[in-house]
């Protein structure tokens, strides 16, 4: 029995079909440009420990094309028959949803209601759904929300200290991303440490090209550093973070740009990109700053910086704290940030074993501190595999 997994972008769709139990991954890919001329799918299937690559134009075609391909797959590798379900990705569910649901016309509906606090990122999933629904009309689909294992936060971290009415009439509160990562990542956590499933305090750190802290206490959400939209919280590949939201009228007036044009800079010429004034990808930026380049060590110092400040003054909404977790490309493979962290988080009891830290990248996980108050442990993320695993229960199959 396996699982379509899919997660629709604007012009993007990955793919990968998979095992829901052992997590075998079958056939997986990327369709990009979509609705684009040189729109593209690549294909990898996976067999016998031997993975087969293709790439092919999909001449102009958008979702339901690239969707089709996928399908024309399936029934060439013949394992059509085995799709017991479709998982799609959607990124916010907003107040409605604190779990995945099958996909009924009502469930796309709020899906939908929810287009303006992500109008990205819905219209582009449901997009996804649309078409996958049209290709496999027979099979249930299930919609999986970065935004629901945010759910359990309660009122003091997901509230704004801003006019009732702006909650009440407009949904003007912190919602969070990464859930499904978070969450899957956590369940890992401690399953690795042995702590105690119902009794348990975590921060996860997933560091990727967007990044977020959570807090989770006996396997739920307390706090997590995303907010309304993913803006807001760490300094990110090309995202702010946390600033002042008096700059946005600041630069209205002084620089002549447009609300739109701002918000548009804080989130795709800030963060890593902005402050290094070079790249937003951490590896480039750690050997610019090995070789000399002021703004890349910048932009990692302020990294850093804000990542330790927001995990220590999330220590303070747990009732105990015993790991700190690192994941996501940067979390997963970046040595040098995991060992600039933890130092700042020695003053709380992370003591760092340098050794462990520096051979824990490219897929290894574990344990990269000494005994002390506090665990740090390098966990893969894996979206796919929760995706597929909460698709499974609740279609039962
Ligand atoms: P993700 O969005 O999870 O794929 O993560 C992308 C980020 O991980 C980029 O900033 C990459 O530069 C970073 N990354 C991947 N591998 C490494 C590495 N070996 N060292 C430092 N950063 C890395």
């Amino acid at each position: 029995m396996q699982i379509l997994v899919l997660n629709s972008g604007s012009s993007s769709l990955k793919f990968a079909l998979l095992d829901p139990v052992s997590g075998d991954v079958r056939l997986s890919g990327l369709a990009e440009r979509l609705g684009q001329e040189e729109a593209s799918i690549r294909l990898d299937r996976f067999a016998g420990g031997e993975r087969e690559r293709s790439e092919e134009s999909l001449g102009g075609g958008a979702h339901t094309e690239a969707v089709a391909r996928v399908l024309a797959e399936l029934d060439a590798l013949g394992l059509r028959a085995d799709v017991a379900a479709v998982g799609h990705r959607v990124v916010h569910g907003g107040e409605t949803f604190n779990a995945p649901a099958l996909i009924t016309p009502e469930v796309e509906a709020v899906i939908r209601a929810c287009i303006p606090l992500a109008p990205l990122h819905n219209p582009a999933n449901l997009a996804g759904i649309e078409a996958a629904r049209a290709a496999f009309p027979e099979l249930p689909h299930v919609a999986v929300f970065d935004t629901a294992f945010h759910q359990t936060m309660r009122p003091v971290a997901y509230r704004y200290a801003v006019p009732e009415e702006w909650y009440t009439h407009y949904g003007v509160r912190r919602y969070g991303f990464h859930g499904t990562s978070h969450q899957y990542v956590a369940g890992q956590a401690v399953r690795m440490l042995g702590l105690n499933p119902g009794r348990h305090g975590l921060i996860v750190a997933h560091l990727g090209n967007g990044c977020s802290v959570t807090s989770v206490q006996d396997g739920k959400s307390r706090d997590t550093s995303m907010g309304m939209t993913p803006l807001e919280g760490l300094v990110m590949g090309t995202r702010s973070g946390n600033v002042d939201p008096s700059l946005v009228e600041y630069m209205v007036r002084e620089a002549g740009m447009t609300v739109q044009e701002v918000t548009g800079a804080l989130n795709k010429e800030s963060g890593l990109l902005g402050l290094s004034g070079l790249s937003n990808d951490m590896r480039e930026l750690e050997e610019a700053a090995r070789n000399g380049h002021a703004g890349a060590q910048l932009a990692i110092d302020k990294f850093v910086y804000r990542l330790a400040q927001t995990i220590a003054s999330y220590a303070v909404g747990l009732h105990r704290w015993d790991a700190l977790v690192f994941t996501g490309g940067i979390g997963e493979n970046s040595s040098y940030i995991r060992a600039l962290t933890m130092e700042r988080l020695g003053s709380l009891g992370l003591v760092p074993d340098e050794r462990a830290n520096e051979s824990t990248v490219r897929g290894e996980q574990g344990v990269i501190s000494r005994e002390g108050w506090v665990t740090a442990v390098v966990v893969s993320t894996n979206e796919e595999l929760m995706i597929a695993r909460q698709t499974a229960e609740l279609v039962k199959v």
